[in-house]
Formats: structure tokens, C-alpha cells, sequence
């Protein structure tokens, strides 16, 4: 019997209520919160007859400590995933530690207004010591690992696909495949084609966000940043074929280097077709991709949320969209004095997810490992209080559950390297 709230119903939220609604010996309670509450109201008519799991749904604002406590006190939640923006990670942290919850997300904090000037300077100073321009990183939310130890809980962080399974993959080769690893590329390929000139698979405003920052990798303990985009390579992915991939930042690269400081060098890279660059390149030049708030005839608008509320939703991709995905990861290391290379990935079927959940891929794998992490704490195989990242928790029950409820990995001993 658990109680469970889901702050959020875009697409990765409704593939996490599909799969926990699954699971509805575990799941018992579950209550979606969201800005939109129809959006809610139509998820729970959806499931109506196919779930034991009582479902309840509300109006939430997620940057409203006060009613983020008054629901919690009311619902008692023993976790509360946390699957909209990551905006608001710290202030919902904050009322799971008043409320006394477990917390879960899929994404580090960013800042919504990158101008704002206490961020901004705290910001400057990390790109200047650390060495990586990206709006998110993890300093944030690791201030909160001591609070939610002290009350003996846990705040699993970045728990989707990458970051999350990505993570749960370091854990597993380093248990079971190597004694030292000393590389590792991670691999994001989005094989799948909707039909659109332009979409975004996940929320757009953190995803063009994210590509359309500077790209960087740790090597020898350092950061090393390059301009967007200015590191493309081809690779052969398993179910896709060839595709162009690009170097990116990504925040479990800052968690990895943190919690594995034998591995000598951290890369990310992520597929994406030429439409998709030239239509971004388009937006970013014309100052669409912009997040400071500008006047328009009388009114502020933030040109990057309007630009949100143009494009398709990422939650109704999922009928138009074929092809597959493959996620995974690469290392090389060293095992009983041997140096080996090892592949370890994901291969997910956008129309299978459609018709199991009514979503695209890129939300099932996302939605997948949530719902997974959320069991590893009401399970109790994950129970060392904190804030901490997947890497941090014992891989196997996590991959046995990804193996069993859609997300079954695939592995390789002599795959092709990068370069
Ligand atoms: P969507 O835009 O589809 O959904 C976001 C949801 O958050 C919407 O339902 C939205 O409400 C809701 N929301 C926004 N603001 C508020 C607010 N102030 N109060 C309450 N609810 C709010 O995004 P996705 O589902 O694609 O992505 C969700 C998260 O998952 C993002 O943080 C994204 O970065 C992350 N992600 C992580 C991945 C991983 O592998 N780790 C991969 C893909 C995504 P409304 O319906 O009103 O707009």
C-alpha cells in the first residue's frame, strides 16, 4: 500500500502514471497534481477500468510552497515524484522536507529567469572555477543530501533515462564488469521521425535549452567546454542505423566524475537530424530561444515559452512517430589485470509505446525509470537516506525492474568506439 503523488501531466508524467497504474498492488494511492487539471481529469478517465489504483487528481501551482504543503499534508504521500519542471526542484525538496516525503525527479534545477542576479552571480563564479556554461548542475540540490539524511529520507535525483538508467549502467559495469573504468560515451540516439519540420520530443524549452548551450566533457579532471554543436560524428546505432551524433553537456556527466573519480574521461553525445539544427539555429538567431522576459505590446512574454506554446507537445507525438531509440552507454577499463571494452543500451519502439501508453519513446523512457526509481524506495532495495544521484543505489533490483516492465537492456563486448 502506497501513496504516491505526481507533480505534473505532460509526457513523461503520463507514461509514469500509465506504468505505476501497472503496478497496482504497489501503487495503490496516486494523485496527479499539475497545472492543468484537465489534463489530470482526462489521464484518470483514460484509465478508468484498467487500474485498481485509486486515482485522485488537483490544480497545483509547483511554485507555491504553501499549497505544495497543504497538498502534501493532506494527500500524505510517501514520495512525491516531482515529473514537470525542473524549476521548481528545490522549492518542492522544500516541502517534501516539511511534509516529511520522499522526493523523485527526472531533470537537475535550472533557474526559470537566468537573469536573475543572486543565480547569476553564483552562476558566473561556477563557469569561471569549474568550466562548464550549462544553466543546470547538481550543487543545488546536493546542499539538500545532509537535510534529507537527517530526516531519513531520500531525494533521488535525475531518475529517467539519461540522466537515471545511464547512471544505474555505470553502477552495474563497475559491479559486475570491470575493477576500473576508464572511459565512458554516452550515447542518446532518437531514431524515431514525426512527421513535423520541427518538434521537440521532451518538454522544448529545457530541451532547446540544452542543445543549443555550449558542449563539454571531463577529461583528467577537468571540464573541457566547446561551442554548441561544434563536435558531430556518425555512428551505427543498433534498430536506427547510421545517424549524426553531437556533443552535449549533460548533468550526469557532473554526477559520474563526482562518484566514480577513477574514470579519466566522461562524454555525451546526442542524435539529431539536419532539420532539427537548421530549424534550432533559425530560432536562436531570430532570438526565439531567448529566456529573459521582453516587452510585447504592453505585456512580458519570455520569447522561449512562447515559442513552447507554438510547437506540438511532446505528449502528442506519440501516435505520428516511428522508428526506435537506443540509449546506452560505452566504456573501456580494466578487468583481472585485462583491458575491455563494453556496451551496455536500450532499444525502445516509439509505436510499441504508443500502444501500450500513448506515448512517443523518448516519454516512455523516461516515464519507465521513474516509476522504477519510485519503487525502489517503496520497496525499500534503495533505502540510504539523502540527496543523491542513481549511481549512488545497488544497479541490480533497478535493471531487473527496467528488464521487466519495458526497458530491457542489451549488451555487447566488442562494440565500435566512438573514435
Ligand atoms: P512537458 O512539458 O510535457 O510536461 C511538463 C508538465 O509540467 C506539464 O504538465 C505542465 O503543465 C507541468 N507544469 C509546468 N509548470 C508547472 C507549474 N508551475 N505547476 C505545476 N505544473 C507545472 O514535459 P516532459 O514531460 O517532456 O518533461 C518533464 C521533465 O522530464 C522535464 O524536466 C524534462 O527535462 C525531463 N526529462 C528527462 C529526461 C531524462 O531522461 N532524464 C528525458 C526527457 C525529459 P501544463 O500541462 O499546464 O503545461
Amino acid at each position: 500500500m502506497s501513496r504516491v503523488i505526481i507533480i505534473g501531466c505532460g509526457g513523461v508524467a503520463s507514461v509514469a502514471i500509465h506504468k505505476c497504474c501497472q503496478l497496482d498492488d504497489v501503487f495503490t494511492d496516486l494523485c496527479i497534481a499539475s497545472r492543468t487539471v484537465f489534463k489530470c481529469d482526462k489521464i484518470k478517465d483514460d484509465l478508468k477500468g484498467k487500474t485498481k489504483t485509486n486515482i485522485t487528481t488537483c490544480q497545483i501551482d509547483a511554485s507555491d510552497f504553501d499549497a505544495l504543503c497543504k497538498l502534501f499534508k493532506e494527500y500524505k504521500p510517501e514520495i512525491v515524484m516531482n515529473l514537470g519542471m525542473p524549476y521548481y526542484n528545490l522549492i518542492i525538496m522544500d516541502a517534501c522536507l516539511e511534509c516529511n516525503c520522499h522526493y523523485l525527479d527526472t531533470a537537475a534545477y535550472e533557474p526559470m529567469d537566468v537573469d536573475e542576479p543572486v543565480w547569476r552571480k553564483r552562476y558566473e563564479k561556477r563557469v569561471k572555477e569549474v568550466g562548464f556554461t550549462a544553466y543546470f548542475d547538481y550543487s543545488y540540490q546536493y546542499e539538500y543530501r545532509e537535510k534529507f539524511e537527517k530526516k531519513g529520507l531520500i531525494a533521488l535525483l535525475g531518475c529517467g533515462f539519461d540522466p537515471g538508467v545511464t547512471q544505474a549502467y555505470v553502477a552495474y559495469a563497475k559491479k559486475h564488469e570491470f575493477d576500473r573504468i576508464d572511459t565512458l560515451d554516452i550515447l542518446d540516439c532518437n531514431g524515431g521521425d514525426h512527421g513535423y519540420a520541427f518538434a521537440t520530443n521532451f518538454n522544448p524549452e529545457i530541451n532547446l535549452r540544452e542543445v543549443s548551450s555550449d558542449g563539454a566533457y571531463y577529461e583528467d579532471g577537468k571540464w573541457h567546454s566547446v561551442p554548441a554543436l561544434s563536435i558531430h560524428q556518425k555512428y551505427n546505432f543498433d534498430g536506427v542505423g547510421e545517424k549524426d551524433m553531437y556533443l552535449l553537456h549533460h548533468e550526469e556527466i557532473e554526477s559520474i566524475a563526482l562518484n566514480l573519480p577513477e574514470i579519466k574521461r566522461i562524454r555525451f553525445y546526442m542524435t539529431f537530424g539536419e532539420s532539427y539544427i537548421r530549424h534550432m539555429k533559425c530560432l536562436e538567431n531570430v532570438g526565439l530561444l531567448r529566456t529573459d522576459p521582453i516587452d510585447f505590446e504592453g505585456h512580458k512574454i519570455i520569447p522561449i515559452q512562447f515559442l513552447k506554446a507554438l510547437l506540438p507537445d511532446p505528449a502528442s507525438l506519440g501516435e505520428r512517430t516511428v522508428g526506435k531509440t537506443n540509449i546506452g552507454c560505452i566504456f573501456t577499463g580494466v578487468k583481472d589485470g585485462k583491458e575491455k571494452k563494453y556496451y551496455i543500451y536500450n532499444m525502445c519502439d516509439h509505436q510499441e509505446s504508443y500502444l501500450e501508453v500513448n506515448s512517443q519513446a523518448v516519454s516512455y523512457t523516461t516515464g519507465v525509470p521513474a516509476m522504477c526509481g519510485a519503487l525502489m524506495i517503496l520497496k525499500g532495495y534503495w533505502n540510504t537516506p539523502g540527496a543523491r544521484t542513481v549511481e549512488e543505489y545497488n544497479p541490480d533490483p533497478f535493471i531487473e525492474a527496467l528488464d521487466k516492465y519495458g526497458l530491457p537492456k542489451t549488451e555487447t563486448y566488442d562494440p565500435v568506439m566512438v573514435d
